[in-house]
């Protein structure tokens, strides 16, 4: 039985940040019973049944999946929110979604919500995640204190900071359900005030744009992220929480005809309640809802509010994939089959505008988003490095750059585009997300993300191979 969020210490403010009324916390002795039967069904699969998680959403994009063998959709809701340690207990395959629901009635958000609402907490911890607070709050597995993990083995072990499973709470994040599942996870949340006054600067370069996220990122703002139109044409956006609207002035709703990414060209201030501002991305999926013609004004004016959501557009997308739609009408058409290059990417933010030189010489996508991170280990406490398998400096500042789009593809080399993001990101001394495509040979992937450090956590946690070797998942293309 799931119950209702319902307590606020500002409820007056809560009907003005638009928090819905939702079910979302389950009770604890439903959450221990689903999480064990997901225990017994993972060992009663048979040796030879390739596991593969079954969720009722995803943000990979690796398409052409066979099906999911272990259903985990029950292990879903906020199991409790406690507004005096600022703690939320979360069963793995809770969206973000349903999770802000059910913190911001406290006046909490987690550190990070990552952009779409359809993300899992299991599925950002594992696989990664980023959003405007992380210059200040690193990524999101940096605010988990600890994690309950049925581990490839069939063991469900509690990982922690500093415990006996340290190993595992390190090498969790990105190695996307190959060594475990997150079955439960407690994460710190932060205060929320009821808006979020956002600013819009506009730089004429990449190297103005970069000096302004240093200068940003060490002063008081709460949020910072970037959109790159062109080499000429960048914003950054700063937001700070608000208590109040300035008089006489009403919050933006962008979920309705007006988008999002298209304000930042036309307004310098703005003010947003903190759960749009949270979800300022979902509803167009950043801008990628404009190749599905949702962005048009008479097609926005009939597709329905409630599917203007990133998880609608991601099935469609799906769709076309494993039907190849898009490649057939190009082929009609006479046009060139298109490259998917659908990628996030850190870079240290010295060397941003080398990056963006390149990408918008040799890639030529538009926009493109900036989101600068730090991570959350001060460097006295990196004792080498603080994340195993996704080796990033404590104390540096990166900036991830994302890009979701296709090109036309190069007669002969269907990868070109994509390998030569690759080989910018090794050369400019940064690191790739992996939840889209990836193309490095496996000698050059394990240098990479530390191959002899996977070896060892993968004989500790799952040593007889029931769970896919990370290189052979991500580099698959079809791996869940
Ligand atoms: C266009 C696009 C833009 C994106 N932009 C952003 C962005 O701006 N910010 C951001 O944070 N992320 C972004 N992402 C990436 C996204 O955060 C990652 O793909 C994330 O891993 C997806 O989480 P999910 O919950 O949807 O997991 P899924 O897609 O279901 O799974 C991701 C992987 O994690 C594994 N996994 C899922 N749940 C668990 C669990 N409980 N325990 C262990 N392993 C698990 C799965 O096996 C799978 O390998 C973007 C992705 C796309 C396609």
């Amino acid at each position: 039985m799931r119950v209702v969020a319902e307590r606020s210490i500002f409820p007056s403010d809560v009907a003005r940040a638009n928090v819905p009324t939702v079910n979302v916390i389950v009770p604890v002795a439903d959450h221990v019973a689903a999480a064990a039967d997901l225990v017994r069904r993972y060992r009663e699969l048979p040796p030879d049944v390739r596991v593969r998680l079954g969720k009722p959403s995803s943000n990979l994009f690796r398409f052409g999946a066979p099906p999911p063998t272990l259903d985990a959709s029950g292990l879903s809701g906020v199991i409790a929110v406690d507004p005096a340690a600022r703690t939320a207990d979360v069963a793995g395959m809770t969206t973000y979604e349903d999770l802000v629901d059910a913190t911001l009635p406290h006046g909490l958000m987690p550190l990070v919500v990552p952009q779409l609402k359809t993300i899992t907490l299991g599925g950002a911890v594992a696989g990664l995640g980023i959003e405007s607070t992380s210059f200040r709050h690193g990524l999101p597995h940096e605010s988990v204190r600890r994690m309950e993990i049925l581990t490839g083995a069939g063991e469900v072990v509690t990982a922690t900071p500093d415990g006996e499973h340290a190993d595992l709470y390190r090498g969790f994040p990105n190695s996307y359900g190959t060594l475990g599942y997150a079955l439960r996870l407690v994460i710190d949340l932060q205060p929320v005030a009821p808006y979020v006054r956002v600013h819009h600067r506009r730089y004429p370069d990449a190297t103005a744009c970069t000096a302004a996220i240093v200068e940003l990122s060490s002063t008081e703002i709460d949020f910072l992220d970037g959109t790159v139109f062109d080499a000429g044409e960048q914003y950054l956006t700063t937001g700070e929480f608000v208590e109040a609207l300035p008089p006489g002035v009403t919050a933006s709703d962008y979920t309705g005809q007006q988008i999002f990414y298209r304000s930042l060209q036309r307004r310098e201030v703005d003010h947003l309640t903190v759960r749009d501002y949270l979800w300022r991305w979902d509803t167009d999926w950043f801008w990628c809802s404009r190749a599905l013609g949702v962005q048009h004004p008479v097609v926005r004016r009939l597709w329905p509010r409630r599917h203007r959501r990133s998880d609608v557009y991601r099935r469609i997308v799906a769709l076309d994939r494993r039907y190849g739609f898009s490649d057939r009408l190009n082929t009609l058409r006479g046009r060139s089959i298109e490259e998917p290059v659908v990628q996030d990417v850190e870079i240290p933010a010295r060397n941003l505008p080398a990056f963006l030189e390149a990408f918008h010489r040799d890639i030529g996508i538009s926009p493109v988003w900036l989101c600068p991170l730090r991570l959350r280990a001060a460097p006295e406490q990196d004792r080498g490095q603080p994340w195993t398998l996704y080796p990033m400096r404590p104390g540096e500042l990166y900036v991830n750059v994302g890009f979701w789009s296709s090109v036309p593809q190069r007669p002969g080399e269907p990868d070109a585009h994509n390998r030569r993001i690759e080989q910018l990101v090794t050369d400019l001394d940064g690191h790739k997300s992996l939840y889209s495509s990836v193309h490095y040979t496996e000698g050059e992937f394990w240098k990479l993300y530390n191959g002899p450090a996977y070896r060892a956590l993968k004989q500790r946690y799952d040593p007889r191979g029931r769970l896919p070797d990370l290189y052979s998942k991500v580099a698959g293309q079809t791996g869940r």
